[in-house]
């Protein structure tokens, strides 16, 4: 397969068309972000990297972190984690409350909201510095030290973000959040903040296509977590979208509102693509573009 003339062409392609989404603008760092960016990383799981674009800039990786603190809760509480949060699609836009009442303060799943917030919860009380412990990890499965929270995009967030403080207070009242809420919140706002290129969250999501084992041939997931988390990623990865997602595309992957996407074939690769301005569910409109013209012409649908 030549994927670097496919994500060419693509790319190419798909920055001629008109992109009617629109930059996050409720996070008032993000909404500063040049909406012209468009990058797309590819790593085959015969470790090839091929990228387009705007592939080494680095962004804010915003809800696709949610595939990496569900990782890291994952590796250590097994089927406990799911008494705390539900694998449920939501069918609710990412920051709602509506469900919670009804299911009284347990998310329908960790890629909302509502359920990251909770898995941070979890993190906090695993871990005595859960935001180094964050960090390391995402190091660790890239291998790439670089990496860093943007301290900016977090204390924006912390100002703004009324929403997933009345989320935290909510399911606490239900007995689901075990620890101090701004702490909790913190490290929330940090992960949301980590800023990665499309290559570092290429790599870094390797060991989903490579049944669990990183670059570097660690084991970060069994084949059967690692399986579950793709699951989730499958049906919950993009808000109430996830269902158009499967039909456009048909991998599991993972949205962000900073306008990234990452996408996962078991199997072959895993993949970044990053283009700020969203569609009105909160993805972004390119990268779903991209990604629905990518498996179409690679046909590598998992359908
Ligand atoms: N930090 C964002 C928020 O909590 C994440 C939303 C997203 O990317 O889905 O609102």
């Amino acid at each position: 397969m030549d994927y670097q003339n496919i994500l060419s062409s693509l790319h190419q392609q798909i920055n001629t068309e008109p992109n009617p989404g629109k930059v996050a603008a409720y996070i008032p760092e993000l909404d500063k972000v040049d909406p012209k960016y468009f990058g797309i990383g590819i790593l085959t799981n015969q470790q090839e990297y091929f990228g387009e674009g705007d592939h080494e800039v680095s962004f804010s990786i915003q809800s696709c972190a949610k595939v990496f603190s569900l990782t890291m809760a994952y590796q250590h509480l097994d089927g406990e984690l799911w008494k705390r949060v539900d694998v449920e699609p939501s069918g609710t836009p990412f920051n709602s409350l509506v469900q919670l009442e009804a299911d009284k303060g347990i998310p329908r799943n960790p890629f909302i909201n509502a359920g990251a917030i909770v898995v941070c919860d979890v993190l906090v009380s695993l871990f005595p510095n859960p935001k180094a412990a964050l960090l390391d990890f995402v190091r660790d499965l890239s291998g790439d030290a670089s990496i860093d929270y943007d301290q900016s995009v977090a204390n924006s967030e912390a100002q703004t973000g009324f929403r997933n403080i009345a989320l935290i207070n909510f399911i606490r009242s239900f007995g689901n959040i075990h620890n101090n809420c701004n702490q909790v919140l913190d490290l929330y706002f940090n992960m949301c903040s980590l800023s990665m290129s499309c290559r570092q969250l290429a790599e870094s999501c390797f060991y989903l296509a490579n049944n669990g084992q990183n670059k570097n041939g660690k084991v970060i997931l069994n084949r059967s977590k690692t399986k579950r988390v793709n699951a989730i990623m499958q049906t919950c990865g993009f808000y109430d979208e996830a269902g158009e997602f499967a039909y456009r595309v048909g991998l599991p992957g993972k949205s962000g509102v900073g306008g990234g996407i990452i996408a996962i074939h078991p199997e072959e690769y895993s993949m970044a693509v990053w283009s700020p301005p969203l569609n009105p569910k909160g993805n972004s409109y390119r990268g779903m573009r991209f990604l629905e013209a990518f498996t179409t012409r690679t046909n590598s649908s998992i359908f």
